[in-house]
């Protein structure tokens, strides 16, 4: 992509939220705008921090935000963001008045500061030093109008519901949802401080502007009725790794022996398993999960992260039976080069957690899925893959009979061919929204346009 049209190397300062699904889009979203022209500083928490060698061309700002010691397990995720916001601000903002104040430092004046969602101590540095600050969705527009949609729902005590079996009901007049899809429990009273931060994560404040890792054609309804409440520009700029090259953003490492293996495999035949970086599930799911997928017959690929299981490392935990059966047509491997196992030839499907990046990655390589959400956007996400997009399948429920079936009737049946279509499809339509006179490719040139005549 070229850079001309931009004022060069004008700083913009990307303030990521410190985990894999968070860090990947704003690292990526740095790379689109450096290549715009722009310079990059990364203001990132020494918690999961980004290799910075990995990233030459940016410069890091490490802000120190005391959580060693704390537990950072995935029960304990809202105190960490909680601690995060508290602690982070007093340092980011020490480093912001140092650039503002120093020509030196960065070289040029800052245009802007990007925020996730989630990071709001840095709209608070930018309202203070009055600069502009821009605010990040890594998620889709449906599933941040799903949580307004839940706090109408309690505003008029339609939830929680009185009884399990209203779950599978639609939602009144909230099409395409069902109270399973919403991101919390509809069957049970969401407590107060979860609540208090899903209000102020759906506020955009003083934002200027909204990016979004999204496409207008998949989300056009739900970025329509948000921007009646968010009244400022919206870039929806998605698929962001296709935007920018490749770049390494994984916290774990990857094996990439994987392709290899991959490399043996007939076209289309694998099933490349994932629930991605923060899911935790029991013993009893994972070994359920093994046989379904043992039982499925199908050659399979699982990325078995060690903190799957909460406390035991999981890859030990799977049953000798299963090991047996991955040694004759399987492989097992803690972390893999995920987006490109879905580029390769071999995987015919994945059976996904659908979090919003495995989401895309999959869609933009024309894998099908089949859905197995945790929680959070991954319920929405799953309800519009099989229900709106029709690229995926919904599992019955995630027990080994069903998962056994789910990958047969995706991976050799007509049903999965059809939705194999659809998702071929769907990339080709992903392909037209990145290349010129797309959506997403002429959001993209709006933005850069809008962060150039911000006042410098
Ligand atoms: N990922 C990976 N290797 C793996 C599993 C996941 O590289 O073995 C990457 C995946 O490509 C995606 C990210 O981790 O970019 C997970 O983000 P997602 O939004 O799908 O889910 P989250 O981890 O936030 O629940």
């Amino acid at each position: 992509m070229e850079t001309s049209g931009v004022e060069k190397r004008r700083g913009v300062v990307l303030v990521p939220c410190p985990f894999q699904g968070h860090i990947t889009p704003m690292l990526q979203l740095g790379w689109i705008l450096h290549s715009k022209g722009f310079s990059i500083h990364i203001a990132h928490t020494k918690f999961n921090s980004p290799n910075p060698s990995n990233l030459p061309h940016f410069t890091f700002l490490p802000l120190s935000d005391y959580l060693d010691g704390c537990d950072t397990s995935f029960h304990n995720l809202l105190n960490v963001m909680s601690v995060i916001n508290t602690n982070c601000e007093a340092p980011f903002q020490e480093y912001m008045m140092k650039m503002v104040g120093e020509e030196e430092v960065c070289g040029q004046p800052v245009a802007c500061i990007i925020y996730d969602s989630i990071m709001q101590f840095a709209e608070a540095v930018a309202n203070r030093l009055k600069l502009p600050s821009i605010v990040l969705r890594t998620t889709t527009a449906a599933y941040m109008h799903s949580h307004n949609v839940m706090f109408q729902l309690l505003a008029e005590n339609l939830v929680p519901l009185p009884a399990e079996s209203q779950l599978e009901a639609a939602i009144p007049q909230v099409y395409p949802l069902r109270f399973k899809d919403l991101p919390l429990p509809a069957t049970i009273e969401i407590p107060q401080p979860v609540l208090d931060f899903l209000h102020s994560y759906m506020d955009i404040r003083s934002s200027s502007a909204v990016i979004w890792n999204t496409m207008d054609q998949l989300d056009h309804w739900a970025l329509q009725q948000l921007q009646q409440d968010w009244p400022v520009p919206f870039f929806s700029i998605g698929p962001f790794h296709k935007m920018a090259p490749a770049i390494p953003t994984s916290l774990l490492e990857e094996e990439s022996g994987c392709l290899s293996w991959l490399d043996k495999q007939a076209p289309n035949s694998v099933i490349y398993v994932s629930l991605g970086s923060l899911a935790i599930i029991d013993e009893k799911k994972l070994i359920e999960m093994a046989r379904g997928i043992a039982k499925s017959e199908q050659p399979f690929l699982w990325a078995v992260r060690p903190s799957l299981l909460n406390g035991s490392d999981a890859i030990k935990s799977l049953p000798e039976d299963f090991m047996k059966i991955t040694q004759e047509r399987g492989m097992v491997v803690q972390w893999t080069p995920q987006k490109k196992v879905l580029a390769h030839p071999a995987v015919g499907g994945f059976l996904t957690h659908c979090g919003w990046n495995s989401t895309l990655e999959s869609m933009c390589e024309g894998v099908p899925l089949i859905c197995m959400p945790c929680f959070s956007d991954q319920l929405v996400n799953a309800r519009y893959l099989t229900y709106v997009w029709r690229v995926g399948m919904e599992l019955e429920n995630a027990g080994e009979r069903s998962i056994q079936e789910a990958i047969r009737t995706l991976m050799v049946s007509e049903e999965g061919d059809a939705i194999r279509q659809r998702a071929l499809h769907m990339k080709r339509e992903i392909e037209r929204s990145i290349n010129e006179g797309g959506s997403s490719y002429d959001s993209l040139y709006r933005l850069v346009e809008f962060i150039t005549s911000l006042p410098g």
